[in-house]
């Protein structure tokens, strides 16, 4: 049994490493998917939730570039929005 949530597209508001391919650093302002594995899920074992972060280009390696949403979306109006969704959630 799978134990995830759907990823969802966030604005990296500081630098985060993909954990799809370990590699690609994901700057401030950049779109990239979210999502959050809980323990008992049937690949990543673990015993707490973990929250993975995965990179543009993972995501249109693995067929959900979609979810990233506008990619001509500018930096300047992704933090504006960000910085919007934050207000939001407080
Ligand atoms: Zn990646």
């Amino acid at each position: 049994m799978r134990t995830e949530t759907r990823p969802r597209r966030r604005i990296a508001r500081k630098r985060h490493y993909c954990n799809g391919c370990g590699t690609t650093a994901i700057a401030p302002g950049q779109p990239y998917l979210s999502g959050t594995v809980f323990p008992g899920h049937d690949l990543i074992q673990t015993t707490i939730p973990l929250r993975l972060a995965e990179c543009g280009d993972c995501a249109t390696r693995y067929g959900r570039a979609h979810l990233l949403g506008d990619a001509s979306e500018t930096i300047a109006a992704a933090l504006d929005r960000a910085h919007n969704e934050g207000e939001r959630s407080r």
